[in-house]
C-alpha cells in the first residue's frame, strides 16, 4: 500500500480526543502515516461532538472548506466520525464532502473503511441503529480496540476510559442517545493498559466516564468501584498521579472515594463534580436527582476529609424556564461552593433530548450570554480569592509542554474564554521557554524553562496569580 496520509480534527470533550488518540494509534498500526497538514493528506477524519450545536456548526463549517478542497482534490476522503455520525447517519452523506459517515461503536473498523473508501471512493454510513440496545458484539469490540490501542496525548499524560455510555437521561443532554448505555469495563483490562502505559512513560493517568464515580463492576463475589480503581491505579509501578473526571453529585461510594484520597498520596486532590444549576426548581426540570443544599453538603463533606480539594463544577445557564431568581440561585451555589474554576455553558437545545421536546427554549440569547457573563465573573472573583493563596507556596507541578496561547482544550470543558496567558512578561532566552503544567489539584501554573521538562514533575514557586493562572519560578 502506498503511504497513505491521514489528517485528524478533533471536536469536543475529553472522551472525544481520548477516542481521537485511539483512532490515530490505531491508524499508525495499520500502516497509515498521520500528518497535521490537511493539504498532503489523501484522507482527512472529523471527530465531532452533539452536546452543543455550536460545536454541530463548527464541524460543518470545517467540512465547507473541505468541500472546497475537494473542487481541486477529487481524491481526498473524508469522514465523520463520532457523536454527529451516530445522531445524523446517512443524512451526513448528503453533504458533497463526506466520504465515510462512522458512529462511535463503530470505530474499531476505521482504517478497513478508510482503506475502502480509497480504493474506491464510495459514500457508506455505519452507524448502531438503536444505540440504546448496546449489544455485546459492539462492547467487546470497543474493548478490544480500547485495550489496544491506548495512547497518551500528553508527554507521561494518559487518559484511560473505564465506563462508557450514560444512563442518567439529564433532560437537556444527548449523551445518551449518541453514546449509549452505560457500560463499566473490567478491572484488569484497566490494570493491564494502565501497565502498558505506564511501562511506555506514563506518570499521570485520568480515569474517564461520564459519571465515573458510578463505576461498578462485578468480578466474582466482590463488587469493584471506582475508589478500587484508584487504589489499583495508583499501585502500578511508574504512575505517580491518578485523576478521574467527571463526578455526578450522589451519595453511593463517595466516602469510599474520599477515603481513597486521603489515604494514597498518588490520588489527586481534585473533583470536578457538575451541579449545572443553583435553583431545585431548574435543577428538577433538568432531571438532577439533587438539590442545591444538598450538594452543598457534599463539598462540605469533600473538605472535611480532604482540606485542600479543589472542586471544579459545571453550570448550564438559560435553561428553559429559568427565572432571574432561579440565575441568582446559580449564582450564590458558585458562591458558596468555593469552585477553583467552572466551564459555563448556555443552553443549547439538543434534537431528540426530553427539554427539546417538551420545554420552550425560553430565555433570549442575550440574556442567556448576559447570565454567561455575570457567573463567569462571580467564578473569576473567587476564582482570584482562592489562588491568591498560592502566592510565595511551592507546588508540585506536572509539565505539560511549553504554553501557547490557546482555548480551554475542548467543547465540552470550554469555559467561555480564552486561558490568560502571560502577555506582558519579559521575553526569555531561547534555551528557556514559557511552560505549563499543572498541580495534582488541577492549577494551571506557567513558568519559564527547558521544553526537556515536559511529561517530568518540576517544583514551583508561585509568585503571582490570576483567576485562572498561577505563575512561578522553576526550582532547583
Ligand atoms: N457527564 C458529565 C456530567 O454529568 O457532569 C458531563 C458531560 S457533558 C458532555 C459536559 C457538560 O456539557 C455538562 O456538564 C453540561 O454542563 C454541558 N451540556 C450538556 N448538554 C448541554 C446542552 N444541551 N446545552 C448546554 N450545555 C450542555
Ligand atoms: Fe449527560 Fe452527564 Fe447527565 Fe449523562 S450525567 S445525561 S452525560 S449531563
Amino acid at each position: 500500500m502506498k503511504d497513505l496520509a491521514v489528517h485528524i480534527k478533533s471536536f469536543g470533550c475529553q472522551m472525544n480526543k481520548l477516542d481521537t488518540a485511539l483512532i490515530a494509534s490505531a491508524l499508525q498500526a495499520a500502516g497509515f502515516r498521520l500528518t497535521d497538514d490537511v493539504k498532503e493528506a489523501d484522507a482527512v477524519l472529523i471527530n465531532t461532538c452533539s452536546v452543543r450545536e455550536h460545536a454541530e456548526e463548527r464541524v460543518y463549517s470545517h467540512l465547507g472548506h473541505l468541500k472546497h478542497l475537494k473542487q481541486y482534490r477529487p481524491d481526498l476522503i473524508v469522514g465523520v466520525i463520532g457523536c454527529m455520525a451516530q445522531r445524523l447517519g446517512d443524512k451526513l452523506l448528503e453533504h458533497e464532502a463526506v466520504n465515510i459517515v462512522c458512529g462511535p461503536a463503530q470505530i474499531p473498523q476505521i482504517a478497513d473503511l478508510l482503506r475502502e473508501a480509497l480504493v474506491r471512493a464510495p459514500k457508506r454510513a455505519v452507524v448502531t441503529d438503536n444505540i440504546r440496545q448496546g449489544g455485546q458484539d459492539s462492547n467487546a469490540a470497543l474493548e478490544e480496540f480500547e485495550s489496544t490501542y491506548s495512547a497518551g496525548e500528553m508527554p507521561g499524560q494518559a487518559f484511560v476510559r473505564v465506563m462508557r455510555g450514560c444512563n442518567r437521561f439529564c433532560t437537556y443532554c444527548i449523551v445518551p442517545y449518541v453514546r449509549g448505555p452505560e457500560a463499566c469495563r473490567p478491572p484488569e483490562a484497566i490494570r493491564q493498559q494502565v501497565k502498558r502505559l505506564a511501562d511506555g512513560g506514563t506518570r499521570q493517568v485520568t480515569l474517564l466516564g461520564q459519571t465515573v464515580n458510578s463505576y461498578k463492576y462485578q468480578s466474582g463475589n466482590r463488587t469493584w468501584c471506582l475508589a478500587d480503581l484508584l487504589d489499583m491505579v495508583g499501585q502500578v509501578p511508574g504512575i505517580e498521579w491518578v485523576r478521574f473526571v467527571t463526578s455526578y453529585p450522589y451519595d453511593e461510594f463517595y466516602e469510599h472515594i474520599l477515603g481513597a484520597m486521603a489515604n494514597s498520596a498518588k490520588i489527586c486532590h481534585y473533583l470536578h463534580m457538575p451541579a449545572q444549576s443553583g435553583s431545585d426548581r431548574v435543577l428538577r426540570a433538568m432531571n438532577r436527582h439533587y438539590t442545591a443544599g444538598r450538594y452543598l453538603e457534599l463539598i462540605e463533606r469533600a473538605r472535611a476529609v480532604v482540606p485542600d480539594i479543589a472542586v471544579a463544577g459545571d453550570f448550564i445557564v438559560g435553561f428553559p424556564g429559568e427565572t432571574q431568581e432561579d440565575f441568582e440561585a446559580t449564582a450564590d451555589l458558585v458562591r458558596k461552593a468555593r469552585y477553583k474554576n467552572s466551564y459555563i455553558f448556555k443552553y443549547s437545545p439538543r434534537p431528540g433530548t426530553a427539554a427539546q421536546k417538551r420545554l420552550a427554549d425560553t430565555v433570549p440569547a442575550d440574556i442567556k450570554q448576559q447570565r454567561n457573563v455575570e457567573l463567569l465573573a462571580v467564578q473569576d472573583r473567587v476564582s482570584a480569592e482562592l489562588n491568591q493563596a498560592f502566592v510565595s507556596q511551592q507546588v508540585v507541578v506536572l509539565v505539560e509542554g511549553p504554553s501557547k496561547r490557546q482555548m480551554r482544550s475542548d467543547e465540552c470543558e470550554t469555559p467561555s474564554r480564552a486561558l490568560q496567558n502571560v502577555e506582558g512578561r519579559p521575553a526569555i532566552s531561547p534555551s528557556k521557554v514559557q511552560l505549563v503544567g499543572r498541580t495534582s489539584t488541577d492549577h494551571i501554573v506557567v513558568f519559564d524553562g527547558s521544553p526537556s521538562l515536559a511529561g517530568s514533575f518540576v517544583r514551583v514557586r508561585i509568585t503571582q496569580a490570576s483567576p485562572l493562572t498561577l505563575f512561578g519560578d522553576l526550582q532547583p
